[in-house]
């Protein structure tokens, strides 16, 4: 398009004489473009809030295991900055231990009916909007898992429903609509975290996705959710 879109890539490392090399780091990523018109509350400023409640907590209590938080650029354009990034991982032959990518994460309603199943989906899928999305494929059935033992753990009240597919998830195109398919092209593990956008959300991509349409409560909770995944992936234990 011309002109220069700037990935911004933060890492913490862990502090101290821990043994080198290090583990592989965990990346933690959103997107901080929208669409046009929209002013993107919860696509994706919802995502935005837990990288930077999560650099938050980092600060506060540094990792066992590097943690880079990433905020990919052009995600709206057919995720052109997390390709890029991903790809330069692959030719450097950067290893890392896992992509938690955070989708739309701030819509949530009660309401029997305000949930849509995306065309094709394998699971049934709860009629009231309220439980986070946990999508893997075959290679991330271990992050999956991770991820969703960590909300049980960490939020019992939250809802969750955990979906792994096959391959890179190009027979159920819903599935690869973030960052985190561009992990999987790469040979990476990833997860996408999300409320499930505009099978849930009715301003999806609209002038009225804004702040006062979210729900705290929930989006609270996914930060928690990211924050014991965290400590499950980086704590003694860890691979
Ligand atoms: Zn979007």
């Amino acid at each position: 398009m011309g002109r220069t879109f700037p990935n911004i890539l933060a890492i913490r490392n862990p502090i101290g004489g821990r043994r080198l090399p290090r583990p592989a780091p965990l990346l933690i990523g959103a997107h901080y473009d929208t669409v046009a018109g929209s002013p993107g509350a919860d696509d994706n400023a919802s995502g935005l809030i837990v990288l930077l409640e999560i650099a938050e907590r980092l600060s506060e209590a540094p990792p066992e295991r590097p943690v880079w938080l990433a905020a990919f650029c052009l995600e709206e354009q057919g995720l052109l900055g997390s390709a890029a990034f991903a790809a330069r991982l692959r030719k450097l032959k950067q290893p890392l231990g896992g992509a938690v990518i955070l989708e739309c994460v701030g819509y949530a309603s009660e309401e029997e009916g305000s949930q849509r199943k995306p065309p094709g989906i394998p699971v049934p899928v709860p009629a009231a909007g309220n439980f986070l999305g946990i999508i893997g494929n075959d290679a991330s059935r271990r992050l999956v898992t991770v991820v969703e033992e960590a909300a049980r753990r960490a939020v019992p009240a939250l809802k969750t429903l955990g979906l792994t597919v096959p391959g890179c998830g190009k027979s159920l195109p819903d599935v690869r609509r973030s960052d985190h398919a561009a992990f999987w092209d790469e040979g990476y593990q990833a997860v996408m975290l999300t409320d499930t956008a505009n099978y849930r959300n009715p301003h999806y991509h609209q002038p009225t996705d804004r702040v006062d349409t979210l729900n705290f409560d929930f989006l609270e909770g996914v930060i928690d959710v990211v924050g014991a995944s965290l400590a499950a992936r980086t704590g003694p234990n860890a691979e």
